[in-house]
């Protein structure tokens, strides 16, 4: 089991949130840049050719609002195929950073199933999301225009950012604003982003 592994599963056991400890998760079809988005956040280095099949987990200490805190960032993968793991995963992040690539309708239109996921996995969980267009150096290999991602963004009511792994256009800003709304939902009651304001199911016994 990976460290990563284990932290979730000790999380979800106790259902602790942390409030300086803030956990983001990279959520995107394969090739979209997550890893790099990742990489260029935490090394200020594009790395073009970065293991594709490899999930892993960063740590970078960072202030936000004046306050040091930690931040997590798992950058899935895809291997995640296992749904318990992937969905261990998703149920530990605080934050999501739903990405597509602007030179790639598919990714796009990826991301409504991805979100549907997140949604049915954080149940009445409160969490934050952000849609990011990655890959905007690439304005010629256009494929989805800003704002029919705009549009979808607003009918989700999450913010949309355009950036770019290559030039780190706004990948600051990406993660920045990601971790002030993470932060905010720890502030909140329970029932923000996403709810549904369900009533509590009663935990169901599993018979082995
Ligand atoms: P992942 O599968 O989502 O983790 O995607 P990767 O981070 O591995 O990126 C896939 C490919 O796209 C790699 O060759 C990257 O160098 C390239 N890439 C990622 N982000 C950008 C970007 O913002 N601009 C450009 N031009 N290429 C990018
Ligand atoms: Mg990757």
């Amino acid at each position: 089991m990976s460290l990563w592994a284990f932290h979730l599963s000790a999380m979800a056991k106790r259902k602790e949130t942390s409030v300086d400890l803030h956990r983001i998760i990279m959520v995107g079809m394969a090739g979209v840049g997550k890893s790099a988005l990742t990489l260029q956040y935490m090394y200020d280095e594009f790395v073009e050719n970065y293991e594709p099949t490899k999930a892993d987990s960063y740590r970078k200490k960072v202030v936000l609002e004046g306050e040091e805190c930690n931040i997590d960032i798992l950058d899935t993968a895809g291997q995640e195929d296992y749904a318990a793991i992937r969905d261990n995963y998703f149920r530990s992040g605080e934050g999501f950073l739903l990405v597509f690539s602007i030179t790639e309708s598919e990714s796009f239109q990826a991301l409504d199933d991805l979100r549907e996921h997140i949604l049915r996995v954080k149940n009445d969980d409160k969490f934050a999301l952000i849609m990011t267009g990655n890959k905007a150096d690439l304005e010629d290999q256009r494929r989805v225009s800003t704002a029919e991602a705009q549009a979808q963004a607003t009918r989700w009511g999450v913010p949309y950012v355009e950036t770019s792994a290559k030039t780190k256009d706004n990948v600051d800003k990406a993660f920045f604003d990601l971790m002030r709304m993470v932060k905010a939902t720890k502030g909140e009651p329970a029932g923000g982003q996403g709810k549904k304001n369900k009533k509590k199911k009663k935990s169901k016994c599993t018979i082995l």
